[in-house]
């Protein structure tokens, strides 16, 4: 890496101690990859193609590494969801197992603490992975000057980067809600959400998709009466299987939570102490108003391209605000590529993740193979939720014949033994071939167990492959082998 010393002009982004002192200088690097954007995609995109020998260069303007992920996103949120689920558990079913605590309580400053201490945990370790790898980090806003080119506005003033290659991995950003403003403390997002002062007495919720499911549920079981507004018809968000949501649905309602369903909020006012939403059914009707002490918007994330500059070389958003990329995730211009949350696909983690590893393979010449239909995605609910491939409505519409083989965990002995039985596993297979399209969780573990699923159905499995393998006994991964045993033959053993 070259490091090329040139005085700096002064630019207003500059603090003024920067452009008094005469040792402000701009730095110029040298690098084959710079990867702007450090979350989930952009970091293990960087970590990998140091590992296949490119001189990468990573920059984030963020004070800490992780992106949306780790510092806003899923630790935060799964350290909450956690801790808040041995509350619960403590408090309403110890006794029923013969554990004798006294009063149980929680302290919610030390719950936060608990989730401070995880993202630091985590973030810290990024940075030890990029020193591990010989990974560069260059602080500030990235924006691509040129096709070859990106300029790092930060605390040293303006570095430039030429580079061969650049990787777009600046991921999302809360959707804003028309005529609202955040003000993370009454009318909050969850960013909002991941650190309140306390636990609000009343809670609204704006679309019961994901985060409103799994921040719902932590207040929920901390005390707070919470209210999901959604206006589709069922929860759970883009490709649960209809089956599935309509069970979580009831699980959610039995531990205290409340939907109201088909319905359109129409505004979202703060008055005083309160906030007033109002809200009318999503086909039209007479209007009701809904107060709370906090509302937490969840209606989606949309890509973040902000100051990037991709204009400037000739790359066009898509309508939906997404970089397009085809299948080797190139971009139009060549050379520079976009991975994660800021193109087409679900907006997860581990889809970040995995484009990022085979999008640098692909640059360095290596084969760039991508099957979207074994993703997995999780609801950290409890019971947690997981599926991969197609639900039962996707396969209706596609006009796809199919078979169904389900196993409730009542029958599982592993989970009835463990006071978990609800719930079930359902698989859809191609009837007349017998391969596996989709899997369907909800019960204990969902989160874990969906994992095999995605191994069988990214190698193609049929169900029967499924239901010959030996599974360790008691487990709840049982229940997945009796449902592809029943996909396959119709017959469980258990139940
Ligand atoms: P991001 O993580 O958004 O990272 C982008 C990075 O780029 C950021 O650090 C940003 O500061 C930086 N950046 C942007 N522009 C620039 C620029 N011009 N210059 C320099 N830096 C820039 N997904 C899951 O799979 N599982 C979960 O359990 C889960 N839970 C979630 C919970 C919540 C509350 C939220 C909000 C999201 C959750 N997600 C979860 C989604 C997950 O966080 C995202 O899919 C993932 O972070 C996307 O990764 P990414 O690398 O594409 O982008
Ligand atoms: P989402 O797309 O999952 O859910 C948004 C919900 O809001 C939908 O059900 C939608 O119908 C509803 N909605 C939209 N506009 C509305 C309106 N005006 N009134 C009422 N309801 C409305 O989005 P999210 O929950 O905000 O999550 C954002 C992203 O973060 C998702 O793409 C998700 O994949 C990701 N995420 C993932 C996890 C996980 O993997 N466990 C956890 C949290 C977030």
């Amino acid at each position: 890496m070259s490091y090329k010393f040139v005085k700096l002009a002064s630019t207003p982004l500059m603090s003024s101690s920067l452009r008094l002192t005469s040792r402000a200088y701009a730095t110029t690097h040298d690098a084959d990859l710079v990867v702007i954007g450090s979350g989930p995609g952009g970091y293990v995109a960087a970590i990998k193609a140091a590992q296949l020998g490119l001189k990468t260069i990573s920059v984030e303007k963020d004070p800490t590494l992780g992106g949306t992920c780790l510092n806003v996103g899923c630790i935060p949120s799964k350290a909450l969801l956690h801790n808040s689920h041995l509350y619960h558990m403590a408090k309403h079913d110890f006794k029923n197992r013969g554990i004798e605590t006294g009063p149980v309580n929680f302290n919610f400053q030390k719950m936060m603490e608990y989730k401070v201490n995880a993202v630091k945990q985590l973030t810290g370790g990024i940075a030890m992975l990029f020193n591990k790898n010989k990974v560069k980090l260059v602080k500030g806003v990235g924006s691509i000057a040129a096709p070859n080119k990106v300029e790092v506005k930060g605390e040293k003033g303006v570095e430039t980067i030429n580079t061969k290659n650049i990787l777009i991995a600046t991921g999302s950003e809360v959707t804003p809600f028309p005529g609202v403003t955040f003000d993370e403390k009454q009318i909050i997002t969850s960013t909002g959400a991941l650190s309140l002062e306390s636990v609000p007495k009343k809670m609204l919720v704006i679309g019961a998709g994901v985060i409103g499911l799994e921040l719902g549920s932590v207040y929920s079981r901390l005390g707070a009466t919470v209210t999901c507004i959604e206006f589709l018809g069922s929860i759970g968000g883009v490709g649960i299987d209809q089956e599935v949501a309509k069970t979580l649905q009831k699980i959610l309602v039995k531990e205290g939570m409340q939907f109201k369903l088909n319905t359109k909020v129409i505004s979202v006012k703060k008055e005083g102490a309160n906030v007033k939403v109002e809200v009318e059914a999503s086909k039209g009707g007479s209007k009701e108003t809904l107060e709370a002490d906090v509302v937490l918007i969840s209606i989606g994330r949309r890509p973040y391209t902000k100051d990037l500059g991709h204009e400037k070389v000739g790359i066009a958003l898509d309508d939906r605000g997404r970089v397009p990329v085809n299948n080797k995730f190139q971009t139009t211009v060549p050379g520079i590529y976009a991975i994660g949350d800021v193109i087409h696909g679900p907006m997860l983690a581990h889809k970040a993740e995995d484009e990022g590893i085979v999008c640098v393979e692909g640059i360095k010449g290596l084969p760039v193979h991508f099957n979207y239909d074994a993703i997995p995605s999780v609801i950290y609910t409890s019971p947690e939720v997981g599926w991969v491939g197609k639900s039962e409505e996707d396969l209706k519409k596609e006009g796809i014949a199919y078979k169904v083989g389900k196993f409730p965990f009542l029958a599982n002995s592993r989970a009835k033994t463990n006071g978990e039985p609800e719930g079930f596993v359902k698989v859809l297979a191609d009837k007349k071939t017998d391969v596996i399209l989709g899997t369907h969780i909800i019960g204990p573990g969902g989160g874990e167990l969906i994992n095999e699923a995605v191994l069988a159905q990214e190698y193609g499995a049929a169900a029967e492959d499924v239901a010959r393998v030996c599974h360790a006994h008691p487990t709840c991964a049982e229940a997945l082998r009796e449902a592809n045993l029943a996909a396959y033959c119709g017959k469980p053993i258990n139940f």
